[in-house]
This record gives C-alpha cells, sequence and structure tokens, in this order.
C-alpha cells in the first residue's frame, strides 16, 4: 500500500532551508500554499524557522511520527539521512537529489546502497532524481514537489517518468480549468516501480482515467499485467518516449531489424488496453474529454454544426480516427425538420444554420443524444454576433445533462468571448477550437472502449510436440547461432507449422536421396549460418524437375560455395501471397511476433504488426488486421483471398514457439506461402541463444 507516500499524515523536508531558491524551501512553501493537512518538519542542522515553521537539527528530534520524507540534501549526505530516518520509522523518502543512475557506474552502486540501506528499516525509495508527488485530494492536500503549477482536485492522475512531461502534462489540465488527482514523476525507479504507483492509482475511487509518460520500461511485464487489470474498468492513457529504433537486435533477420521501442511499447499498450498517443497536446486534450464524458459504447458519431466547413473538417477527422458517421432514425429525422428552420440541413452533419438560435441548439443537440444510432455527439458552433451565444451556451449544457453519451463542444471565437468556453467547461462540458480536436478527442474515447470491450481470450492450448522441440532447442543451447536448415524445419514441423518437405545434402552422393525423399519439382538452396540472404549470392535453384537437373545445379551452386557448406533439397511449392512471421526476444517482456506481407511491403514500406507472444485467437486475428495490407490478404479486384484460417493458425503457433523457447532469440519465416486453402512456411532463420 503506497498511503504513506501518497496519503501522508506527516511530512518532513531535509534539506530545507530559508534559501527561496532552494529545493527543500520550495517544497515546505507547496507543501503549505497547498494546505497540507498534517504537519510539516522542516529538518536543517541550524535549527531556527523556515517560513513560518519550526525546524529540527535532525529527523529524531521530531515530535511525531513520520510517514514522508522529502530529501534534497548532496549524495554525499544520503546515506547518513537515509539512516536517522529509518530509525525514526520513516515510510516513504521521495528523493529528489540527482547524482545516481544518470551518471554511470559510480551512481548506480551508490543507489543500490541506499536502496539496501533503506530496506534494513522497511522503508522504501521513490526516485531518486525525482519531482516528487502530489495528491489533491481534499482530504489530504500534499504538494510533496518542488514545481509550480497550482494544485487543484480532479480526476485524471499522472505518472510520468521525467518531471519536464510530468509538469507538462498537469500545466495543460490546469490550463483547461482541470485539476488532476494524483500526480508522481518517479525519476530513476531505484526502489519503488511505475507499476506498483499504477496499481494504486488504479485502485483509487478519485481517478477516473490515468496519463502516463514513460521513457523507459524497467519492468514491462509488470507493466503489462497492472495495466491489463485496471483498463476494463478505468481509461489509461500513455505516451512512449524516445521512439527511435534500438539497436539491440542482431540485424540479420526482418523481424530484428524492424522490432523497436516504439513496437515493443505499442505491443504492449494494445495487450493491455492502453489507449496510446504519439502526441502530447492530443494525449491531454483526450483527458479533458475523459475527465467529464462516459466513453461511447459504439463507433458512431452525431455531429451537429452552425457552419459548414468546420463539419466538414469534423466528418474528415471522425472518419481518420475510424469512426463512422450516425444515421437518424425517421422518427428523429421529423424531429429534427420540425425544431429546426427550414434552410437546416438534416443529414449528418446536421447544419442548424448560422442564425440558429438557443432552442435549434436544444433540439438538434438532444434530439441526436436520444437517437439509438448515435454513440456520441460534436457540437460546432461559431459565435454568430447576430445570435444569443450564452443563451445557447446555456441551452446546449441543458441538453446533454445526464446523458450517459459523451459530448464535445468546439466554440469558433475569439478572446472577447472566451467567458463562454470557461462557462461551458464549468458546466463539464470539453470545449476545443478545432472541429479536428473535438472528432480526435471522441476517437480517443473509443478507442478505449473499442480495446475494453474486445473479445479476451487466453492463448489456445496447441497440440505440438514440445519434447521433440526440446530435443531441438537443446542441441544447439549456448551457440548463439542460426540452426541448420533441416533442423529449423524439423523445430516447424514439432510445432506443427507448414513447410514443404526437405532433405540434407553434404555431398553430390546424397542428392539421389534427398529427391527421392523430396520428389519433383524441387529446390536446392545452400545452408551456411553465413548466408543471410541466400538467393542473392546464388544460393537458391527453383524449379529443377529431375534429377540430371538437381545434379548440374548442385555442381553449379556448390562451385560458388565454400568446401564444406551443406545444402537442402527442398519440395518446391505453387507460389502464393507471401507473407511474413517473425518473433524476436524483448527483454524484459519475452516475445514479440510480428506480421506482415512479404517481398516489398516488409522492405520498403515496412508494413509490419507486432503483438506478444503468444497470442490468443482475437489477438492474431486482430494482429493480421493491424497491416494497411491486410485488404490483399482478403482479396481485391478479382484477385482471390487468403486462407485466413490457417495464417491464424500458423501465427498462433509461431507465437507459441517463441513463447514456449525463450533462447530462441530470433525467428524469421520468410516468406510463407499463402494460399486460399492452406500456407506453407518455404524459409525459415532461428537463432539459438
Ligand atoms: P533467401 O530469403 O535466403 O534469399 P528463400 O529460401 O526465401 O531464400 O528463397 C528465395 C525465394 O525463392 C523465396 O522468396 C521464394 O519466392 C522462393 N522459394 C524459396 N523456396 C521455395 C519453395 N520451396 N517453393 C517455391 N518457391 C520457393
Ligand atoms: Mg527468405
Amino acid at each position: 500500500m503506497l498511503d504513506g507516500l501518497f496519503k501522508p499524515r506527516a511530512v518532513a523536508v531535509i534539506g530545507a532551508s530559508n534559501n527561496p531558491y532552494s529545493i527543500g524551501h520550495i517544497v515546505i512553501k507547496n507543501l503549505s500554499t497547498y494546505g497540507f493537512k498534517g504537519p510539516i518538519f522542516p529538518i536543517n542542522p541550524k535549527g531556527g524557522h523556515i517560513r513560518c515553521f519550526k525546524a529540527f537539527q535532525s529527523i529524531r528530534d521530531v515530535p511525531e511520527e513520520i510517514d514522508l520524507v522529502n530529501i534534497s540534501v548532496s549524495y554525499k549526505l544520503i546515506p547518513d539521512v537515509i539512516r536517522e530516518c529509518g530509525e525514526k520509522g520513516v515510510k516513504f523518502a521521495i528523493v529528489h537529489t540527482a547524482g545516481f543512475k544518470e551518471v554511470g557506474e559510480e551512481g548506480i552502486q551508490r543507489e543500490r546502497e541506499m536502496v539496501e540501506l533503506a530496506h534494513r528499516y522497511g522503508m522504501r525509495i521513490f526516485g531518486p532524481n525525482s519531482q516528487g508527488i502530489q495528491n489533491a485530494d481534499p482530504e489530504v492536500s500534499v504538494y510533496a514537489n518542488f514545481t509550480f503549477v497550482p494544485m487543484k482536485p480532479g480526476n485524471i492522475s499522472i505518472i510520468a517518468q521525467g518531471g519536464g512531461m510530468g509538469e507538462m502534462l498537469k500545466l495543460h489540465l490546469h490550463n483547461v480549468g482541470l485539476g488532476h488527482r494524483m500526480y508522481c514523476s518517479y525519476g530513476n525507479e531505484c526502489d519503488l516501480t511505475m507499476p506498483e504507483i499504477l496499481e494504486y492509482y488504479g485502485q483509487d475511487e478519485g481517478t477516473r482515467a490515468i496519463m502516463m509518460q514513460i521513457e523507459s520500461f524497467k519492468d514491462p511485464k509488470a507493466f503489462l499485467e497492472v495495466a491489463s487489470k485496471i483498463t476494463p474498468h478505468k481509461p489509461i492513457l500513455a505516451i512512449k518516449a524516445g521512439r527511435t529504433r534500438e539497436g539491440s537486435v542482431a540485424v540479420s533477420s526482418h523481424t530484428g531489424t524492424l522490432v523497436d521501442q516504439a513496437a515493443m511499447a505499442t505491443a504492449m499498450f494494445t495487450k493491455a488496453g492502453v489507449v496510446e498517443f504519439h502526441d502530447t497536446e492530443q494525449m491531454v486534450k483526450a483527458a479533458t474529454a475523459f475527465s467529464t464524458q462516459t466513453p461511447p459504447t459504439g463507433p458512431r458519431i452525431g455531429i451537429i454544426t452552425n457552419t459548414g466547413g468546420p463539419g466538414i473538417q469534423a466528418v474528415d477527422e471522425s472518419v481518420s480516427q475510424g469512426l463512422v458517421l450516425a444515421k437518424w432514425s425517421e422518427a428523429g429525422r421529423a424531429r429534427l425538420k420540425e425544431s429546426l428552420y427550414a434552410e437546416a440541413s438534416l443529414g449528418n452533419p446536421v447544419d442548424v444554420v448560422a442564425t440558429a438560435n438557443a432552442d435549434h441548439y436544444f433540439a438538434a443537440v438532444d434530439t441526436l443524444l436520444h437517437e439509438d444510432g448515435v454513440d456520441m455527439v460534436e457540437v460546432f458552433f461559431v459565435t454568430a454576433p447576430f445570435t444569443d451565444v450564452d443563451a445557447i451556451a446555456r441551452r446546449i449544457k441543458e441538453a446533454t445533462a445526464g446523458s450517459q453519451k459523451p459530448v464535445v463542444v468546439v466554440v469558433e471565437t475569439y478572446s472577447a468571448w472566451y467567458g463562454l468556453i470557461d462557462k461551458l467547461r464549468a458546466s463539464d462540458l470539453p470545449v476545443y477550437q478545432f472541429a479536428e480536436d473535438g472528432a480526435r478527442a471522441l476517437g480517443a474515447m473509443r478507442r478505449y472502449t473499442a480495446l475494453r470491450d474486445r473479445e479476451r481470450e487466453a492463448a489456445p492450448e496447441l497440440e505440438v510436440e514440445r519434447d521433440a522441440a526440446e530435443a531441438i532447442v537443446a542441441r544447439h543451447r549456448g551457440s548463439n547461432a542460426f540452426l541448420p536448415q533441416a533442423e529449423a524445419f524439423a523445430l516447424l514441423a514439432a510445432y506443427g507449422i507448414p513447410a514443404p518437405k526437405v532433405a540434407r545434402v553434404e555431398a553430390a552422393a546424397d542428392l539421389t536421396a534427398a529427391a527421392e525423399t523430396v520428389g519433383f519439382p524441387c529446390v536446392l538452396k545452400v545452408d551456411s549460418a553465413e548466408v543471410v540472404h541466400k538467393s542473392d549470392e546464388g544460393g537458391v535453384a527453383l524449379g529443377i524437375s529431375d534429377l540430371a537437373e538437381l545434379k548440374s545445379a548442385f555442381k553449379a551452386m556448390s562451385g560458388r560455395f565454400a568446401k564444406g557448406a551443406s545444402y537442402i533439397v527442398q519440395e518446391q511449392r505453387p507460389a502464393g501471397r507471401e507473407i511474413i512471421i517473425g518473433a524476436t526476444e524483448s527483454p524484459g517482456l519475452g516475445s514479440l511476433v510480428m506480421f506482415g506481407l512479404g517481398g516489398i511491403f516488409v522492405e520498403v514500406m515496412k508494413d509490419v504488426a507486432f503483438a506478444v507472444a503468444p497470442l490468443s485467437r482475437p489477438e492474431a486475428r486482430e494482429l493480421m488486421r493491424a497491416i494497411k495490407g491486410f485488404p490483399l490478404l482478403e482479396g481485391v479486384r478479382g484477385e482471390p483471398g487468403v486462407d485466413l484460417a490457417a495464417v491464424e493458425e500458423l501465427l498462433l503457433r509461431v507465437s507459441r514457439l517463441a513463447a514456449d523457447f525463450p533462447s530462441l532469440v530470433e525467428m524469421d519465416l520468410n516468406p510463407i506461402f499463402a494460399y486460399p486453402a492452406g500456407a506453407s512456411a518455404v524459409d525459415v532463420r532461428i537463432r539459438v541463444r
């Protein structure tokens, strides 16, 4: 329980001073300005007073029990301070001080010693190198943090890794008149972890939604578990910073080069039902909608406007967001017709026209909210000087009161009328200034419910020969090398992954037997760990129709590669739609599965999607649909589609293989031929660590 951190009964500030530019001073100031409900104890060896609080020379002298301390003294003094706090029975220490993990090896050591010391006393460390926490719950009102954004109670709780970003999120909620609930920027995360805090927020009744910014995941699995438990009842909005490629994976496979931090974060967010953003402003704008509106139960949007253009912008953005334009019932249409001006347009958007008055707006909003086919409403209104805009705002508010469907309002006006925006916001309506922003906020809310309400299943039990697979993997564990082709295909076979017949060939003398096993037409391929792209180096001979051809192909190919290279003869399969399935180790998380279309789609367009292994059936189906090229698999313009069930099965089996054997650090099935019936993996590369 983190009550001692977020609901401390008493706070001490170690490093408190009368220097107004010191962190300790500002923490004291913030605690007192925002009316912390418990006692505040500045600690300073000189004693005296800091602001109006009596300072103690040591925390040991404080006469009361202390749950939380804020520490901002130099890292050199930290061990002594931690010891004193421990002896005093302090439960949580926020360490603002820098000079730890972020400065390298020495700092890492310092951090480790600090945590060990704290744990000896049962004390937990928050930070170091962190800005601190806040809880705006009026029962507590704790601003144990050294920054500047005023604290006002709200219902969005914020977790940020860095203080600068955390403050940014808070600031922009504040700027639109919303406060926040709990806040923290967790810095180095040396002891208390982000998932622990997330779990605490998840259980907090006053937190309606959680907004987070993450730079790196210390424990991705823990995050995934905690977030997955929260999102069924509470939205999590997140940004993963640092979306550049991490070069930690070998570049020899497509999966390896395409996977990066961003892909990993997206895969985790999707699995956990977290709404991901790539833009801070959009995340905050969405949060303002989550703060007051009930997320929609479907994708159908109704739009109301008093001017044409912005209505069209709202339509365009809604469609890009994956929303669907709602249609009205006959009765709804009739009511619009009788309530609005004759020149109003009654479709979607409803254009009430510029001269529309407050009653027109009321009728339009009320009608749409009562339509069964409408899941959400965007109301646009330009403050036409010949209308009573205050009355319009009032009536919009009346029409939305008590509705369980989300409504956003977009007001086009200039500063003289900003009071109107404040009034709408004060009546719990999110207000934006661009039509697109309203659609995006609703789109984000729908992304949440679509994730929340999707089919959730466990990864299925599959019939596999795990022992056979284990025997192959065991032979190569520790090699950190690519499996010989015949063994890689045997591994696929053990997991029921369809592939052509193969036979291993070491020398010309093996060809006859190999041809008998495989049959004609067949393919000859070089089999060497050094040859990454076999066809580029003349290591693939296709369309061999008899033994004589096979022998001459072998003669030509074996001249090209070093003595001692191995080869395989493989059954030739008819060409199909090429797809690629890969799996790659994702440290701390397990394995990520990649799906894409082969050839230029993967090489040029990078049209691939990732998911966390092992996949459930719905996840496999979602993953296939996550690529832009999916319609090609369904079949377009007379071209037949492929056997999606077979592809789904393949995804499940590859993901299961990757999850069962973490030492398979890299797997690339490229290409797989997918047919109108069935699919077959004609090439595979697997690296075992
Ligand atoms: P690499 O990717 O190392 O160049 P592949 O084994 O993928 O080698 O072969 C190159 C191409 O040859 C494949 O993309 C596929 O189009 C074709 N091919 C490979 N094996 C077969 C096969 N068994 N049947 C039909 N075509 C094949
Ligand atoms: Mg290949």
